[in-house]
């Protein structure tokens, strides 16, 4: 089944998003998790592709287990660092003969930011954009496309102006719908659709939310991706950096407002990075049930064409 579809029926999703293990005791805590997150009955649940060093196979692996065994409607993330046509095409009918209809189409980052090796492409995948128009005139199957969005700016990118332009040709070219960035101030959310609206780019555009449950970690996410850490998060996490518990309980707070204030205002769902950890989006997600209504066994029911592993 095709996101957009589901887009139909729900005016807000609630999706996960996992990143494929890499040891064996990975693999076992992330069976863990993940087994009890999709208890949860999320709308869709999606997998990164290549970031960390992963490899395709194992992408592929963990998208034919969400989608063929544990019957999720499953989003598969690729991307087009040093990739050819024909390997495209070639990935391509391999997830469609699978079955699976959603794909996130991101370009992804050279190894070690080495861009002179990546770039320029020798059969033209630059940018995301370039690979959604091949997907989109892609023959064999017939995707749903997501994109990534960035509401504080693409970090290469030299003006907010420019990264909309390019958005805007992404969607363009065939994006179906946008997820962003992670970001911890709705403030940016906000703008960004208004900037967005403005351009013409009419899709849906589900924020992505991070709870923080280890503040050194964060920041370095946010060192590699851009994204600012407000002052009124500094200060309420600072002093407690080094107790995990109390950073647990802080960044889950903030994670509840900051999901609380979305949903409230009209935000099209909410998409969870995982980091293939459970209690803090479970804590989360059931925080925000009750009173958004999240009704957790309509998709199993609706969506879901074949019963779970039980
Ligand atoms: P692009 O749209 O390609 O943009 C990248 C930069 O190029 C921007 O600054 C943009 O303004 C500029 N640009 C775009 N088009 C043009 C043009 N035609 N001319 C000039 N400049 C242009 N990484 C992974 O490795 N694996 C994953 O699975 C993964 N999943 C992600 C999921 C989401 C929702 C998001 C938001 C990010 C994800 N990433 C993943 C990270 C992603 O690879 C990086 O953020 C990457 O730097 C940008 O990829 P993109 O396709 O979003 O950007």
């Amino acid at each position: 089944m095709k996101i957009t579809d589901i887009f139909k029926k729900q005016d807000r999703t609630f999706s996960f998003e996992f990143f494929p293990p890499k040891t064996y005791l990975g693999a076992v805590k992330f069976g863990i998790n993940a087994g009890q997150l999709i208890k949860l009955d999320p709308s869709f649940v999606t997998v990164t592709y290549g970031a960390g060093g992963n490899t395709r196979d194992n992408t592929f692996d963990l998208v034919k287990l969400f989608h063929e065994d544990l019957g999720f409607v499953c989003m598969a993330h690729y991307t087009c660092i040093n990739a050819t046509e024909e390997k495209v095409a070639n990935d391509m009918r391999t997830l469609g003969d699978m079955g699976i209809d959603n794909v996130m189409l991101i370009r992804g980052d050279p190894p070690k930011g080495d861009h002179s090796k990546a770039f320029p492409n020798s059969d033209g995948f630059n940018y995301g954009s370039d690979l959604v128009k091949f997907v989109k005139n892609y023959e064999k199957h017939d995707f749903c496309i997501g994109a990534g969005a960035y509401p504080e700016t693409h970090i290469e990118a030299s003006s907010m102006e420019e990264d909309l332009e390019n958005l805007k040709r992404k969607v363009d070219n065939g994006a179906d719908f946008l997820v962003t960035q992670m970001y911890f101030h709705n403030r940016y959310y906000w703008e960004f659709l208004n900037q967005t609206e403005k351009k013409g780019i009419d899709v849906r555009i589900i924020p992505g939310i991070i709870p923080i449950t280890n503040f050194k970690q964060i920041k370095k996410f946010a060192d590699m991706t851009g994204a600012n850490i407000p002052d009124f998060i500094r200060k309420r996490m600072e002093p407690h950096q080094d107790n995990p518990d109390a950073i647990y309980q802080i960044g889950l707070e903030l994670a509840i407002e900051q999901s609380y204030d979305l949903l409230d205002n009209g935000a099209p769902g909410i998409h969870f990075y995982t980091l293939n950890k459970s209690r803090a989006a479970i804590d989360l997600y059931e925080a925000l049930a009750d009173e958004f209504k999240i009704v957790k066994n309509k998709y199993k029911k609706s969506f879901r064409p074949h019963l779970p592993v039980k």
